[in-house]
């Protein structure tokens, strides 16, 4: 069995260039159409400037249940990357398919539009509903507008499968994630007269050290989850810039930390921690010479984690489905706990590929990949036929 009608489909998807920064309306335009051939209607909804939009079809019966197949349409840029072909077209070598997004997750994507046909000509028990989005890979931003448009919805599904390439295993549980930026603003002066300034770049230093510190006491106190590889709550600055040249006092200073939270941490918590920490220890202190410096706490980006119970009625389903009885807790997000948490939605991530050539150069599903999500795809139907 060669997956040829969604390899098809992928090399059309793949073409599209839907780095996040860009347009995803070409895209949207390829499926909206081809779902149209087949007699189903796309509800779009766009973003403020009207260049992207979230996409969502429901597919049989328009009555209350029915499962949600869901993935993103945007794709992390391929800049500085060393490509061996053109990211933006399908190649095919011996059995793997190369192009940016093939494994996140025009791939999955591929196989939902090459089931379509099959979707249509079976007697469905129950809805099937497609929900593509725009800007995950900025951090989940688009779905909040795909969400409140199912919300608003007098169809509400009972379960919903997040197609994050998870090489076809099923996937519980992941972190969720809250990302700031912190500009330190200081006071200026010669660096002979040092005392008579606000060194923004030292104070800043003493603010990352306080979430290092957080950070280790998280790995030693807990909470833990022993699903994942790292069992605990982590906190890291990732990037920062201040200062011109070294004879002067550096008066600004910013960078970024992120908090990847286990579902019993609350991140607000820690936020609050840290903000605390600036307030009572180091503003004052910065406040003594003068009083325009200041730490300004500016959020960049959140969701929440996902998790789901075992041994719920999606998770022995989807088991079933795929004849396999583990599952697995991952390192990377997805929109999923936005499903459950927006939404109140059974959900759970399982798509094909692996994470581990996603976002990277000459990222590839492997053809083996892409037929375990086309079977898993037609037992799905197959379990809500009505024979
Ligand atoms: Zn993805």
């Amino acid at each position: 069995m060669i997956e040829k009608n969604a390899i098809n489909i992928l090399k059309s998807l793949v073409g599209f260039d839907t780095t996040s920064y860009k347009s995803n309306l070409d895209l949207i335009a390829f499926v909206e159409s081809y779902l149209d051939t087949h007699n189903i209607k796309s509800s779009l909804v766009y973003d403020s400037t009207k260049k992207k939009a979230n996409l969502y079809a429901t597919i049989g019966l328009a009555i209350e249940g029915g499962i949600i197949l869901s993935g993103h349409t945007d794709v992390v840029p391929v800049t500085g990357q060393d490509w061996t072909e053109d990211p933006f077209h399908l190649t095919q070598k011996e059995n793997k398919l190369y192009g940016r997004g093939t494994a996140d997750m025009k791939g999955f994507l591929a196989l939902i539009l090459s089931r379509v046909p099959k979707m249509m000509s079976t007697n469905l028990s129950k809805p099937i509903h497609l929900a593509f989005s725009y800007d995950e890979e900025v951090g989940c931003v688009g779905v909040h507008r795909l969400l409140d448009l199912i919300n608003d919805n007098s169809i509400k599904p009972n379960f919903c499968v997040v197609g994050e390439p998870t090489n076809m295993e099923v996937v519980t549980g992941h972190k969720g994630k809250c990302g700031y930026k912190v500009i330190v603003k200081g006071l200026a002066c010669h660096s002979g007269q040092a005392p008579l300034g606000v060194n923004a770049v030292q104070y800043a230093a003493k603010l990352i050290s306080h979430i290092t510190e957080i950070s280790r006491e998280k790995s030693i106190k807990g909470p833990f989850d022993y699903d994942y590889e790292i069992p605990y709550t982590t906190l890291h600055t990732g990037v920062i810039s201040g200062g011109t040249i070294l004879n002067i006092v550096p008066d600004s200073c910013q960078f970024e930390f992120e908090i990847r939270h286990l579902i019993e941490d609350n991140p607000r918590e820690l936020i609050n921690k840290i903000k605390l920490y600036a307030k009572e220890h180091l503003l004052p202190d910065m406040h003594k010479v003068s009083s325009k410096a200041d730490i300004h706490f500016e959020k960049k980006i959140t969701y929440p984690g996902l998790s789901i119970d075992e041994s719920s009625e999606l998770v022995r389903y989807i088991k079933k489905l795929l004849n396999n009885k583990k599952h697995k807790k991952v390192i990377f997000g997805t929109e999923s706990g936005l499903f459950q948490e927006k939404l109140d939605i059974p959900t759970v991530v399982c798509g094909p590929g692996s994470i581990d050539q996603a976002h990277k150069a000459d990222e590839y599903i492997s053809i083996n990949q892409l037929e375990k999500g086309g079977k898993f795809l037609d037992d799905l139907i197959a379990s809500i036929s009505i024979s």
